[in-house]
């Protein structure tokens, strides 16, 4: 306590995209936490296993003094478990889910 957090990373969340014609990944940070802009960083080749290895604090390229976390979005939930549509049914709220259930 006491201590100014001068240095305090921020998230920033990333998009995972490929450069057409490379094999080069990247980071994408739609929207930096300090200056707003769009930040590139290099999540790895193509080749190599896995890009969630280069997530984690990096130096933002705006603002090498302060970094910020490369995270994943949390995940809209889109697709329903089996307990959302048997809640749904009970509700009367049918969509199109029952004929796919047969
Ligand atoms: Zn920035």
């Amino acid at each position: 306590m006491g201590k100014k957090e001068r240095r305090t990373p921020q998230m920033a969340y990333v998009t995972l995209r490929d450069m057409p014609g490379t094999r080069v990944m990247f980071w994408v940070v739609d929207a930096c936490p300090y200056c707003g802009e769009r930040h590139l960083h290099v999540a790895g080749n193509l080749r190599t296993a896995d890009p969630g290895e280069t997530l984690g604090e990096v130096p933002a390229p705006c603002q090498p003094e302060r970094p910020y976390i490369l995270a994943l979005p949390p995940r809209p939930k889109r697709k329903a478990g089996k307990e959302e549509r048997r809640r749904a049914r009970r509700v009367g709220k049918q969509d199109d889910w029952d004929e796919e259930l047969g």
